[in-house]
């Protein structure tokens, strides 16, 4: 693990953030291409910016309010729709670990694998230059265009995998 070149981002607790990947600005983005934002997607935006990680719908939703109490579902929706046909966020669904629920995050400057801990639900975010390779390697034999890459890794963390502990997230609910 140690050499094989990934770089582990994530740090010991179940949270997604302070990982150092690069996020793109999401705001800059939409409006250096001209996109007027109310205050309620500004919330929104701004709030999905920070949280550095990835969030649901209802997630999102739950945070802009505390700031916008004029946002609504469908605001949501309609706001993540605009940035991911803008290329700015993706949408993950983590192993479905909670279900069929979808996740949020903006777009690193590098792109990432997810790792999801199928124990304790902690997601990890590894770089590595063999997934960039991958991608040129795609690209030279396939001649696509490629857009987005999503690589999702299920099993154990460190830590769980230490503790041989073999309940599964899905099990605890
Ligand atoms: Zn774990
Ligand atoms: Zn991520």
């Amino acid at each position: 693990m140690r050499n094989s070149g990934l770089a582990a981002t994530g740090s010991q607790v179940p949270k997604e953030n302070g990982n150092g990947l690069n996020r793109k600005s999401l705001l800059e983005a939409l409006e250096s291409s001209g996109v007027r934002l109310t205050a309620q997607r500004r919330a929104l935006v701004e709030e999905l910016q920070n949280a550095e990680g990835h969030l649901d719908a209802s997630g999102l939703l739950e945070r802009a309010r505390r700031r916008n109490a004029s946002v609504d579902r469908a605001t949501v929706y309609r706001t993540l729709d605009l940035l991911k046909k803008r290329g700015l966020v993706d949408e993950l669904d983590l192993m479905h670990l909670h279900g069929e629920k979808h996740y949020y995050e903006a777009r690193t400057g590098r792109d990432h694998i997810h790792l999801a801990c199928l124990s304790c639900g902690r997601i990890e975010e590894v770089t590595s230059p063999l997934y960039d390779e991958l991608k040129k390697q795609i690209r030279a034999v396939s001649g696509f265009a490629i857009e987005v890459v999503r690589l999702e890794v299920g099993g154990r963390c460190r830590v769980c995998a230490r503790k041989g502990n073999l309940k599964t997230a899905k099990g605890k609910q």
